[in-house]
């Protein structure tokens, strides 16, 4: 049995004016135990609409979840009772008392008392490397301190399934080590956790595998390894002022995907080999072109690559 079963998943929302928005168009996804899966893609993808239905805080529209055997929808209570959340950004936690208040008040939310409140208190403290500020006021913690609290806070019931969302947003990069570090000590634990992010290299450096989603449809699902050396592939070449006849030239070479021009006079060719980069660079030295830029394209960038090839190629 998986952690997690995800089939046929959709979801409309209708919005203001009345119309129909497909959040999610037919997603499936098993994650097994143990295993800390990413959830990757832009903003609007469908990612949260995602995490809501499996957190049962949303219904879906149709399809099924279950986590660990339960379904969300039919076997709500025990669905719910399976899963810790942890959402990005530093809502939730009362200011004026201290961690340890706080955690205790959520422990007591969810059933524990006396000294195995306190008990539980204390080891997920420790566990979160808290244990030295407990008692300090959440008002006075910086940013990763409060995520840190967060995942305390979702690991107060023990659940076997933990759903990160975007966990170190906001957080300077030292927090943001240190918050992943963390969460590759949970995984050693056996915790199953699916961790939604924008950050590719967040994606890579925690999860067993990564899923790619956009506009509510699953692109493809890899180890970081293939989607690291997928997008490694891609580069791009901005250069000025280039006359038509050179960018003809670019347009007609192997492995260049696509070459646009933007509105500030730059020519941007992005390529999916590094030899097409090479060769696109030769021709701009030739003609001359002095303001030449390489860089590595954006996620975003690399998503349409993949729906394009995915769109032309049925195997993979
Ligand atoms: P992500 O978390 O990946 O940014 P979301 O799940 O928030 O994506 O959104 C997916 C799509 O659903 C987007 O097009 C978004 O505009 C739309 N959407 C999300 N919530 C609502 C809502 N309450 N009403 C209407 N449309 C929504």
């Amino acid at each position: 049995m998986s952690a997690l079963d995800i089939t046929d998943l959709t979801r409309v929302y209708k919005n203001a004016g009345g119309e129909e928005v497909q959040a999610l168009g037919g997603v499936s996804l098993q994650v097994p135990r143990g295993e800390v899966h990413g959830l990757l893609g832009p903003n609007g993808a469908g990612k949260t609409t995602l995490c809501k239905i499996i957190s049962t805080v949303l219904l879906p529209t149709t399809g099924r979840v279950s986590v660990l055997g339960h379904d969300v929808v039919t076997d709500t209570k025990r669905a719910k009772s399976s899963l810790g959340i942890v959402f990005g950004g530093d809502k939730g936690a009362y200011d004026r008392l201290s961690a340890r208040q706080n955690l205790s008040f959520w422990a007591g939310v969810y059933g524990l008392s006396g000294s195995r409140r306190r008990r539980r208190v204390d080891e997920l403290l420790d566990r979160v490397g808290l244990a030295t500020r407990a008692d300090d006021k959440v008002g006075g913690f910086s940013r990763g301190m409060k995520q840190r609290l967060h995942l305390a806070r979702g690991l107060v019931a023990d659940p076997g399934v933990l759903i990160l969302d975007e966990p170190t947003v906001g957080m300077d990069p030292v927090a943001a080590r240190d918050f992943r570090a963390l969460v590759g000590e949970l995984r050693s634990n056996g915790t199953t956790i699916l961790l939604t992010t924008h950050d590719m290299a967040e994606a890579a450096a925690l999860s067993d595998r990564v899923s790619l989603i956009d506009q509510g449809r699953m692109i493809l699902t890899e180890s970081p390894r293939t989607i690291g050396d997928l997008v490694s592939t891609y580069e791009r070449v901005d250069a000025r002022d280039v006359p038509e006849p050179i960018r003809q030239r670019i347009e007609g070479l192997p492995g260049v995907v696509a070459v646009t021009r933007t509105g500030d006079g730059v020519l941007r060719t992005e390529t999916e080999t590094p030899r097409a980069t090479l060769a696109v660079q030769r021709i701009l030295v030739e003609a001359e072109i002095r303001e030449v830029a390489r860089s590595r394209p954006s996620l975003e960038e690399v998503y349409l690559h993949l729906v394009g090839r995915r769109g032309m190629s049925v195997e993979r």
